[in-house]
């Protein structure tokens, strides 16, 4: 089976109902079906990077950062990518709420960025993978004539309050 027919079936078995997409909804979506926590954070990732996925070890949190150094189209499209690695349950770094609280604090992630990014023996299949998952869903979006929805980013509640309890006012 191609990468792209393989990616569609593992979109359709979400079940999402592409005619209320909003990325919130979708978001809401995949943590119920996942029985997962997900958590967007906006964040000026070094230059090159547009997005990394972080686990939370003991905790069904994952942690999806994207840079807010480029457009924001290019930030939704991150958002969207990042989720569909979720998705398709590939693998990524693990590391305990207090390291990753400990790292907000001292706002130095970079280096948990380059590891994240480097997760898998098999990157470069689970990059072709996220990827045509997240143009399936552009496409799902369009057919359904939401594509307004593509230009607002997430407003994720809970990583807002997440933020402001480790001190900052501003995602
Ligand atoms: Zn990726």
């Amino acid at each position: 089976m191609d990468v792209r027919t393989c990616m569609r079936e593992k979109l359709e078995r979400l079940g999402f109902n592409f005619n209320q997409f909003s990325m919130d909804e979708f978001i809401a979506h995949i943590e119920e079906k996942l029985n997962r926590e997900i958590r967007m954070i906006g964040w000026p990732m070094p230059q090159g990077m547009y997005g990394a996925w972080i686990s939370i070890e003991d905790v069904d949190h994952e942690y999806v950062f994207y840079n807010t150094r480029y457009s924001r189209h290019q930030q939704v499209n991150s958002q969207l990518h990042e989720l569909c690695h979720i998705i398709c349950d590939h693998s990524t770094l693990k590391i305990s709420p207090e390291k990753l609280k400990g790292l907000l604090e001292e706002k130095n992630l970079d280096p948990i960025f380059e590891q994240a990014l480097l997760r898998s023996p098999d990157i470069s299949q689970e990059e072709i993978e996220a990827e045509t998952m997240a143009i399936l869903v552009q496409e799902f979006v369009a057919e359904c004539d939401r594509l307004k929805q593509l230009t607002t980013l997430s407003t994720n509640e809970h990583s807002r309050r997440y933020m402001e309890k480790v001190g900052f006012s501003r995602v």
